[in-house]
């Protein structure tokens, strides 16, 4: 045996980073390993925006301050003060501001590679800390005692908990046949950064059309960043118009809400689909993250969902007194988020097909939701509220 932990976490991404940072900020021995390089991450490229970026909730940026990494992150963050959302047909429209929560912003706009770089730069010097980069998971056993995993290089690490971050398309998911529901939305996100020839004001817009939602996120270095959602067939097209054309589409697609677009940094294109796993805890492994549940990316809320289930996780295993194979806890984790990441779920697939659908019916409806929304403050400061705190 090489190694013995409280926790292996596997998956260095933003969840399986803060949910390693959580639990070994609290006490823990942890190994947390991931299949890919770490080092790039360390120094990232600070030339150009990357294509991946979370617009990152209240809640999370508590969970994050708690950790004592938002500090790093922020510098790097565009705070949004203002939603706008609208749909291609119809008049009705809703517009969200901080003040009306007495907030100072609604959420932040960070690249992804930001928060891992800040997670794994607090992980580094901890003494109760093992980070194994380049090892893919090959072997996985457990017994009554501890759950053994088998790396890349052959090394064999012991644990109480095993904790599988490790995104969508989890292989502990699939190796141990947890059983999940999914969809396939039959739609691809483009992203890509954009110029435009009026500010982002600082806004979060979401335009949406009946083959998708658009959504122009302000970024910090003025551009913003576009999650653009389309019928897969509409999206290659899209995705392969050159430059000129796709920023023509796309002010069109946006009404040049934000002016001309005048420049688009590459794109690339992501199939969108939704998955909750039906059991999130089997022996000595439980799921966390993506790895557990993915939703469309109109709210926003993947990751922060995410880091609600690490918020949780802290609160149940505070110290190392606690062990990490209590059942009880582990059961009750797993039943709670396991309701509330559900429930996202559903609501973000039922706005998807009421924002979608062309019937007149739903169109009348959908605008007496909109309207209602925006003239009542209370509605108002509701919906605002469950955005911003993870659906907890
Ligand atoms: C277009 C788009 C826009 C989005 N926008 C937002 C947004 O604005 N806000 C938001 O909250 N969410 C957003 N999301 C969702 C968000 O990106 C995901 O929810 C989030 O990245 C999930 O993080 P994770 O750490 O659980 O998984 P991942 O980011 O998938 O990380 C998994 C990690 O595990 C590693 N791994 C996988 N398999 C193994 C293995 N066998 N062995 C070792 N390591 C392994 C991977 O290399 C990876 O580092 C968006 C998603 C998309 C597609």
């Amino acid at each position: 045996m090489n190694g013995q932990y409280d926790a292996v976490v596997l998956g260095a991404g933003m969840v399986g980073g803060a949910t390693a940072l959580a639990l070994a900020r609290s006490g823990y021995r942890v190994a947390l390993v991931e299949r890919a390089s770490l080092d790039d991450l360390k120094a990232p490229d600070t030339g150009r925006v990357d294509l991946r970026v979370s617009a990152i909730s209240p809640a999370s940026q508590h969970l994050l301050g708690q950790l004592g990494v938002w500090k790093d992150i922020q510098p790097q963050a565009c705070d949004y003060h203002y939603m706008d959302v609208w749909h291609e047909h119809g008049n009705a429209r809703m517009h969200f501001a901080a003040e009306q929560l007495a907030i100072h912003h609604l959420g932040s706009i960070v690249e992804n590679r930001y928060i891992q770089a800040a997670l794994l730069r607090h992980l580094e010097p901890l003494p109760n800390v093992s980070l194994f980069q380049q090892q893919p998971l090959s072997d996985l056993q457990q017994s009554d005692e501890s759950v053994q995993i088998t790396i890349g290089d052959g090394q064999t690490l012991s644990a109480k908990l095993l904790i599988a971050a490790d995104g969508r398309n989890s292989s502990v998911r699939s190796r141990l046949h947890l059983p999940a529901l999914s969809g396939d939305y039959r739609q691809t996100a483009i992203v890509a950064n954009v110029q435009t020839t009026e500010p982002h004001r600082h806004t979060a817009y979401q335009r949406f059309l009946s083959t998708g939602p658009l959504a122009f996120l302000p970024l910090a270095d003025g551009q913003s960043s576009i999650v653009w959602s389309a019928d897969t067939e509409r999206a290659e097209t899209l995705l392969v118009l050159d430059d000129d054309a796709f920023c023509e589409a796309l002010a069109t697609a946006f009404e040049y809400r934000l002016g001309a677009v005048t420049g688009c940094s590459e794109r690339a294109g992501f199939a969108l689909g939704w998955h909750s796993a039906s059991q999130w805890l089997s022996g000595r492994v439980l799921l966390i993250g993506d790895a557990a549940h993915g939703v469309h990316p109109l709210a926003g809320q993947g990751v922060n969902l995410g880091f609600g289930d690490v918020a949780l996780l802290r609160e149940l295993f505070s110290g190392p007194d606690v062990a990490l194979d209590t059942r009880r806890r582990l059961r009750r984790f797993e039943r709670q988020r396991k309701a509330q990441t559900l429930t996202a779920t559903h609501l973000f697939g039922a706005l998807k097909q009421i924002y979608g659908h062309e019937s007149l019916a739903l169109a009348r409806l959908r605008d007496l939701g909109m309207n209602l929304v925006e003239n009542s403050q209370m509605i108002k400061r509701t919906v605002l509220q469950s955005a911003i705190r993870n659906m907890q």
